[in-house]
């Protein structure tokens, strides 16, 4: 089991590069800058990319797919979250300010 992976922090939209440090169980850990990409974030990261590890390891995390009914966001099966998914977006993939809007219907 490696000791570390490179990954694209997916907390805002910059995407830097890093590197997150995997414990003996492949429990992440601590992350740093990777220094992958020196036109991005080169060897720095900013507050929320070093706790990046606490979103993966978070107790509230959703472990699985939720869709909205009724106003409300209700358990789902994956196949019915991407069957949702493409209800709502797909047949509107020509117009960008509708895929924006779509993903926050979702
Ligand atoms: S490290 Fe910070 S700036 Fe970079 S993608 Fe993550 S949250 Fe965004």
């Amino acid at each position: 089991m490696p000791d570390s992976i490179l990954i694209i922090c997916s907390y805002c939209g910059v995407g830097c590069n890093l590197e997150l440090q995997l414990d003996d169980n492949g429990i992440p850990g601590k992350s740093s800058a990777s220094g992958r990409n020196e036109t991005l974030n080169d060897k720095y990261l900013c507050v929320e990319g070093f706790f990046i590890h606490e979103l993966v390891t978070s107790k509230e995390r959703p472990t699985h797919p939720l869709v909205r009914k009724r106003g409300k966001l209700v358990k789902a099966t994956w196949d019915e979250a991407t069957g949702k998914v493409g209800e709502v977006c797909l047949f509107k993939q020509s117009d960008e300010f509708e895929i924006a809007k779509c993903r926050l219907q979702i």
